[in-house]
């Protein structure tokens, strides 16, 4: 089988089952009695690798059920730490941030400001920035394309209107260099399952003022923004997973981006008219194609069909006959957003997985069209 999901979720490293399995007994790090102690030390112990990893201090990070969870407490917790009633947001956002942000809006009040995106996926107007807001947010890197935003810019913009700004880096931790205290940004999403540690279990680094307000009621644990007690082996594994991504990030990067440009080659070659969705700047792990006239869902389950494991690249639109919000903001039309594919690489991924995928091409495309003339 060869496994072109990663940008979804990628197998758990080795470290981290191992870290995960020796410290399953661990018990509530919140006991005053030893056991407690012990797996408060622990935790403790995790947290700062987390922090020494990302560039921020211990205090700031705080782990939370998912990368969704931590985009939902830093954009509702910003927004109800503060008066004003705007947000500004990119229309591309992943839904952790976008329904965040349009719920706010009908529910509390908000104002959203969208900033615009150009055909390559970038958001290339900062200008809504400029004029102070409750929260402002922009993701660091695109789930679906890999178009990586100027998110340093946005920083400075939204800094110098004393707008705090959230980032949702869920597909760059493990990938590119992070330093939180470096970059500046107010708060920064992050999910243990997209870089080689477990499921449910997020990270986010929130700075101690501005904070977010809590959105959560509980027992007061992780500074009272996620309340709940924490799962210590999980933290481990993801610590683990994390360093072992710092540590081979730049040799990794690399091999994953020559693969990516045979992968690309292969595929413009074999369907001539199939077209690049964004060149640069993009993830080394992502390649997104649009195959017009194709049905995007009949390219899935043809190449699954075959062994090669990939998707549309966008959740909700998966099984749902509608283009994808991020193609939609890019202004790519209807009929070609239907016949999307992100095939994106990881750390598992071989020059032969690559082969498989341009030898089988041409001929899902070509039946994935006659489903899309349907
Ligand atoms: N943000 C981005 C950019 C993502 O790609 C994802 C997952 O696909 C998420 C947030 C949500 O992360 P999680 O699956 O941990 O909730």
């Amino acid at each position: 089988m060869a496994y072109f999901d990663h940008a979804a979720t990628t197998p758990m490293r080795q470290c981290a089952i191992d870290a995960w399995v020796e410290y399953s007994a661990q018990l509530n790090p919140g006991g005053q009695y030893r056991s407690g102690r012990e797996a408060s030390a622990v935790l403790a112990q995790a947290r700062e690798d987390i922090a020494e990893a990302l560039g921020a201090d211990p205090v700031e990070v705080v782990f939370t059920g998912s990368g969704t969870e931590a985009n939902n407490i830093a954009v509702r917790g910003l927004f109800r730490a503060c008066a004003n009633e705007r947000i500004v947001a990119s229309p591309i956002e992943h839904p952790a941030v976008l329904e965040t942000v349009k719920s706010l809006a009908v529910t509390e009040g908000a104002k959203a400001q969208w900033l615009p995106v150009n055909t390559a996926g970038v958001v290339n107007d900062l200008g809504a920035l400029d004029a102070p807001a409750a929260v402002a947010a922009l993701m660091w890197a695109n789930n679906e394309t890999g178009a990586i935003q100027p998110v340093a810019q946005a920083v400075a913009r939204a800094a110098s209107a004393g707008t705090p700004l959230h980032v949702d880096a869920v597909q760059v931790v493990g990938k590119q260099p992070v330093d939180f205290h470096e970059l500046g940004m107010t708060t920064l999403a992050a999910s243990a399952h997209k870089f080689g540690g477990p499921r449910g279990m997020g990270i986010l680094l929130a700075r101690r003022s501005p904070a977010p307000a809590a959105t959560l009621t509980g027992g007061g644990q992780e500074r009272g923004l996620r309340p709940g007690t924490v799962d210590v082996a999980s933290a481990v594994a993801t610590a683990v997973a994390l360093r072992e991504a710092v540590a081979e990030m730049e040799s990794e990067r690399v091999r994953e981006a020559s693969l990516r440009d045979e992968l690309v080659r292969g595929v413009l070659a074999a369907v001539p008219d199939a077209r690049l969705t964004t060149t640069s700047p993009v993830l080394d792990s992502h390649a997104h194609f649009l195959f017009p006239g194709a049905n995007g869902d009949a390219l899935i389950m043809l190449l699954d069909a075959r062994g090669i494991e990939a998707s549309t690249g966008s959740a909700c639109a998966a099984g749902v006959n509608r283009a994808s919000h991020v193609l939609v903001a890019m202004g790519v039309p209807q009929v070609d957003a239907a016949g999307a594919l992100r095939l994106s690489l990881g750390r598992t991924t071989t020059a032969h997985d690559v082969e498989k995928v341009v030898r089988e091409i041409a001929d899902v495309v070509e039946r994935a069209r006659v489903a899309g003339a349907l």
